[in-house]
């Protein structure tokens, strides 16, 4: 075996990381962790529960009020820029790490580091900008000679963040940098199904001069330490991204002490391809949209949605796309489709080939599992397919695209197919007419709605979901306001 760096770290104990220091054992004994390309064991990681979600909730609540809530803006910055230096530094092991947690194409784990650093840097630049007002306020009858009234912009307080698998070192980011740059202090509980990355980033943090008890992990299970974060008491905010039925487990967990709430939830995302869009470059673009990390991202554009004129078309040349992506570890640079996280995440969708081929879906290629070891499936093309079929109604977070078509539908009637969903994630529209692109903008429910692109993904664009599909936003400015409370101060005076 290699001695990487990112082999070293595997080797190790893992645990938690409370209060700036590593906690290697658990109370709710280990996860091990599955390299999902050969099924072979890669590390173990202590399972904690409620007494670990205590213990770092209490060091969060300290670290709140310590040198962290004295910390000028710069200086927060200052060790969020050097944080963002160490993920480049680190960018290698990070990328390695990705690929054995997650099983990620290396193509995308490269994407890791520099989606990370990327994020610090944006955040970094906002804790001088977290301003507060003053107003015109005439309370009590006083004179504007008599009275002052401005408002604070204070951190909200202990965070409890709940993440999913997908793409951990991503997913995971997007809620430290806000969380850091707002002057927030954290208890993540990542998804056990990739728990290195969370651990892997704290350390760094600590290395970059983030202080003790500001970024804390609690590893463990959804159903363990997860609901102990969604219901702790002592959390004033609990963000989660992960799953619609899970988001609702949280709400009603965190109405306990009506922690406040954000969600970034699941997708069932409407591509239209309208018969002037350039097919050259839509044929990959909509097949990325569907098949990227094997489609197990929320933006998933896996309902599309063809003019009749361009179906057949549109559809062979993304089988043939399709087929041409080589499917194997992340680890060999040339494939371009990974395995599914699990066993059960690989079966779950093979429950889906099954369904659409007795609902009457014709398969172009794939439907159907890949090799005997590891958790691969084929990219999956279907056609002739109906508003009623589970492939068209439910997340599969799997590497599958289900084809309709339209004719002479208006954009009303159109938009009515596409909004057919409890979702609102994301959307794509391909045109070369801007009447068409900015009228479908407009009627797509979608809390994201791309015109020859699908998921464009920049810190300064706000991101989140309609409907189920979630509440609140990250990215980009709004993403701070998650983590932020105002307070209105009236000081009056004779
Ligand atoms: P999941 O909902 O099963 O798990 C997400 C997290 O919730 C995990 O950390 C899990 O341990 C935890 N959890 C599970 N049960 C819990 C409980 N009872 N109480 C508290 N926490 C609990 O989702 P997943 O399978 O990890 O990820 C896939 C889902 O995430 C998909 O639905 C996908 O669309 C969604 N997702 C959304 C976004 C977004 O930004 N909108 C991004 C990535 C993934």
């Amino acid at each position: 075996m290699s001695n990487t760096p990112a082999q070293q770290f595997l080797a190790r104990s893992h645990g938690h990381w409370i209060d700036g220091a590593a906690v290697p054992e658990g109370s709710q004994g280990e996860i091990v962790v599955i390299d999902p390309a050969t099924e072979a064991p890669i590390a173990r990681v202590a399972a904690g529960g409620q007494a670990e979600v205590d213990r770092a909730v209490a060091v969060a609540r300290r670290a709140l009020h310590g040198p962290w809530g004295d910390m000028t803006a710069d200086e927060r910055t200052q060790i969020m820029l050097k944080f963002a230096g160490l993920m480049d530094a680190h960018a290698e092991t990070i990328t390695e790490l990705a690929i054995l947690d997650n099983g990620m194409p290396r193509v995308i784990a490269e994407s890791c580091a520099p989606f990370g650093s990327m994020f610090l840097r944006y955040y970094a630049g906002w804790t001088s900008k977290i301003t507060g007002s003053t107003m015109p306020s005439a309370a009590q009858g006083k004179r504007p000679s008599q009275l002052h009234a401005y408002t604070l912009r204070e951190p909200i307080g202990v965070v409890g963040a709940i993440t999913p698998w997908n793409y951990p070192f991503g997913m995971e980011m997007l809620k430290i940098a806000p969380v850091l740059a707002t002057g927030c202090t954290l208890v993540l509980k990542p998804a056990e199904d990739a728990p290195l990355a969370a651990l892997f980033m704290a350390e760094l943090a600590s290395e970059a001069g983030v202080p003790a008890g500001v970024f804390n992990v609690v590893n463990g299970l959804g159903e363990s330490a997860g609901a102990a974060v969604a219901a702790h008491d002592d959390i004033d905010k609990v963000s989660f991204t992960g799953s619609t039925d899970v988001g609702r487990i949280i709400v009603r967990a965190a109405a306990g002490n009506l922690k406040k709430v954000s969600l970034e939830l699941g997708g069932k995302s409407p591509v239209l391809v309208y018969p002037d869009a350039n097919l050259e470059t839509a044929i990959p673009g909509v097949a990325m949209a569907a098949f990227m990390l094997q489609g197990q991202n929320c933006v998933c554009g896996s309902r599309v949605f063809a003019h009749v004129s361009i179906a057949e078309q549109l559809a062979e040349g993304i089988a043939k796309f399709a087929a041409s992506m080589a499917i194997g570890p992340g680890s060999d640079p040339k494939n371009m489709i990974g395995p599914l996280i699990s066993a059960r995440q690989r079966d779950r969708v093979a429950g889906f080939f099954d369904s659409a081929a007795q609902e009457g879906a014709r398969c172009l290629g794939g439907g159907t599992r890949v090799g005997d070891r590891g958790f691969f499936v084929a990219p999956t093309v279907y056609t002739d397919c109906t508003p009623d079929m589970r492939i068209v109604r439910e997340e599969i977070f799997g590497p599958v695209l289900a084809l309709q078509t339209f004719d002479k539908e208006s954009p009303e009637e159109l938009a009515a197919m596409a909004n057919d969903t409890n979702y609102g994630l994301s959307a794509s529209v391909w045109t070369r007419d801007l009447r068409t692109a900015h009228t479908m903008s407009r009627l797509i429910d979608a809390g994201q709605v791309g015109v020859n692109t699908h998921a464009a993904m920049d810190p300064t664009m706000p991101f989140g979901g309609f409907k189920q599909s979630g509440w609140g936003r990250e990215f980009g400015a709004d993403a701070l306001e998650l983590y932020l409370r105002t307070k209105a101060v009236t000081v009056t005076w004779d």
